[in-house]
């Protein structure tokens, strides 16, 4: 295969496994304390202000500090929220 069908290849695969995501920020403390980068829509979804630059340390609202980490962690952990998309596709 050459480079350009691979990236091509793991770009599809990419978009196929964000698409798992159900955007109800969870895993960003929607239901409790939230990240201060999260944003919720009026239809009840939520989006990050910062997506490309999420990962490492962040505070949530009322001033915790944590670290963004990227869900394959959370995947790898065992730890994926109660109504996580990627816990239905395990
Ligand atoms: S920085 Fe991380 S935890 Fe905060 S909203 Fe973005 S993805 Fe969620
Ligand atoms: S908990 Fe899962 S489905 Fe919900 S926003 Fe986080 S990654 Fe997406």
């Amino acid at each position: 295969m050459d480079a350009d069908k691979y990236n091509k290849n793991m770009e599809e695969r990419q978009k196929k496994f964000e698409a798992i995501c159900v955007r109800c920020g969870e895993c960003c403390g929607s239901e409790d304390d939230p990240c201060e980068n999260l944003v919720k829509k009026n239809d009840g979804t939520c989006f990050c202000s910062d997506y490309e630059s999420r990962l490492g340390p962040r505070k949530t609202i009322s001033g915790f500090s944590f670290n963004c980490v990227p869900i394959q962690e959370h995947i790898h952990n065992d730890t994926l929220r109660q109504n996580c998309g990627y816990r239905v596709r395990n």
